[in-house]
Parts: structure tokens; C-alpha cells; sequence
């Protein structure tokens, strides 16, 4: 438990001790938050193209791999919540609600799919996400377009909006730089994709009856191996079980 930790007298100069402490905090904290805690898979990972990994995230099966540095994600987190907060106030300074900001959606009843969308532009009938990328990833981006997992996320947000009741014609992504300036947002856009969302959707009840019948099915699962396979929590397990290594 971290306040233990931090209350007890760690030896070493004052510059030792709290860098030691706030990068514990940090750690303690992202590994606490109620985002880190979902338990239900959502839409950012039933979408992944990897049958495998997304069986062994329905099966809440025990991360293999250490934790990687969750800086990259905290910043993420901080820079969602400034950007939902900043939106809303730009909403009440035009005097009109022209973005969705933070809109829960259900995406489907059962398996249960929910999620949160980011933004809904009501002017040009837009589902948005926002990504905050690293340098590599960005260029990644803008090389080869957005990744699989990207566009079937945003597709599911669009049908939780349209099944509220929402008029939903694009899909997009706004890609902020990590470490930069906002002279480097991206926005890709697409027509809305139902049927890509709808393919999603059939896999992951797929997946659910196959591990509900059987919570290590994981294993047997197709994989698609990629440059996610270097942050996914299940690595060593998928290696070990003939997969990715
Ligand atoms: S390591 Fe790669 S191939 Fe294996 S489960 Fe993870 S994402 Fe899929």
C-alpha cells in the first residue's frame, strides 16, 4: 500500500526520496484508478484484432507480463479529462451544446458492451475519439493510417449512439501528439462502418460463449500478431501456448 510506503522512513536524500515516492504515487495511482479496475472488457478492446487477446481479456485472465511504465497512459487519462472539461466550457461560452462531451453508451445488451465515447460533434453528426500518441506511434499513424482496433472502437461508439437515438454519419480520431504542439493534431474521418461494428460485436459474443464454456480457451484462439504484442499483458502466456513471442 502506498500511504504505508510513503510513511515509512525511507533512507536517502530529500531528491532520492521524492523522486522515489512520486513515481510510486504515480504508479499506485494509475494501477488504482476506476479506470484501471473495469472489469467488463469495453470497446478500445473487444475491438483488437487479436482473437487471442481479446479472449483473454473476457476471461479477466492474470496479466503474464509486468506492468509496463503507466506514464504514457496517465498521460493519456489527464489529457482526456482537460479536454472534456475544456469542451464543456467551450459549449457554454457559444452558448450552445454543439459537442457530446463523455456521452455512456451501450453498445450491446448481452454479452453487455458499454463504453464512454469522447465526443459527438452534433454540427457535422460525428463520433470522435481522442488518442494521445508517442512519437512513433503518430508516425505510425500518419503513415499507415489508424489501427485496426482504433477504427473498430470508434464503429462501436457510433452504434451506442445511433441505438440512443443520435444521428451518426462519420467516425473519426484526433490524434494528439504525446509530446509536442497542438499543431500536431490529426483528425482521420470515415463513413461511419455498422457492419465493421456489427463483425466486432458477433466475434466478441463469440469469444464470450467460448470462454464461458471454457475460461482458457484463450489458448487455442487464432492470434494476429502485431506491434501491439510488445504491451500485451498476456505475451509470455501466448508465447508459451505457441502464439506471438
Ligand atoms: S502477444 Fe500478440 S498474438 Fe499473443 S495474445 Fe497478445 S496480441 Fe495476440
Amino acid at each position: 500500500v502506498v500511504g504505508v510506503s510513503i510513511l515509512d522512513e525511507t533512507p536517502g536524500e530529500a531528491g532520492d526520496r521524492i523522486r522515489h515516492d512520486l513515481a510510486r504515487i504515480a504508479t499506485w495511482g494509475a494501477t488504482t484508478s476506476t479506470r484501471s479496475q473495469q472489469r467488463a472488457p469495453g470497446p478500445s478492446e473487444v475491438g483488437h484484432p487479436c482473437a487471442r487477446r481479446v479472449a483473454y481479456r473476457v476471461a479477466n485472465a492474470p496479466h503474464t507480463d509486468p506492468e509496463f511504465d503507466p506514464w504514457p497512459a496517465i498521460v493519456g487519462t489527464a489529457s482526456h479529462a482537460w479536454l472534456a472539461d475544456t469542451i464543456t466550457r467551450a459549449n457554454a461560452a457559444a452558448g450552445r451544446e454543439r459537442f457530446l462531451v463523455e456521452t455512456p453508451v451501450l453498445v450491446h445488451d448481452a454479452p453487455r458492451l458499454a463504453g464512454t465515447v469522447d465526443l459527438y460533434d452534433t454540427d457535422t453528426r460525428t463520433v470522435i475519439d481522442h488518442k494521445v500518441l508517442g512519437a512513433a506511434s503518430l508516425k505510425a499513424h500518419t503513415t499507415h493510417g489508424p489501427k485496426p482496433g482504433y477504427v473498430a472502437q470508434v464503429n462501436l461508439y457510433a452504434v451506442g449512439l445511433l441505438r440512443a437515438g443520435h444521428d451518426v454519419e462519420h467516425v473519426a480520431i484526433a490524434t494528439w501528439p504525446r509530446s509536442g504542439l497542438t499543431t500536431g493534431l490529426r483528425v482521420w474521418t470515415a463513413p461511419v462502418d455498422v457492419e465493421l461494428a456489427c463483425r466486432v460485436i458477433d466475434r466478441y459474443e463469440r469469444i464470450t460463449t467460448a470462454v464461458r464454456a471454457d475460461p482458457d480457451v484463450g489458448d487455442h484462439a487464432t492470434t494476429t500478431p502485431g506491434d501491439d504484442c510488445s504491451y500485451c499483458p498476456w505475451r509470455t502466456r501466448c508465447a508459451t501456448a505457441g502464439g506471438a513471442s
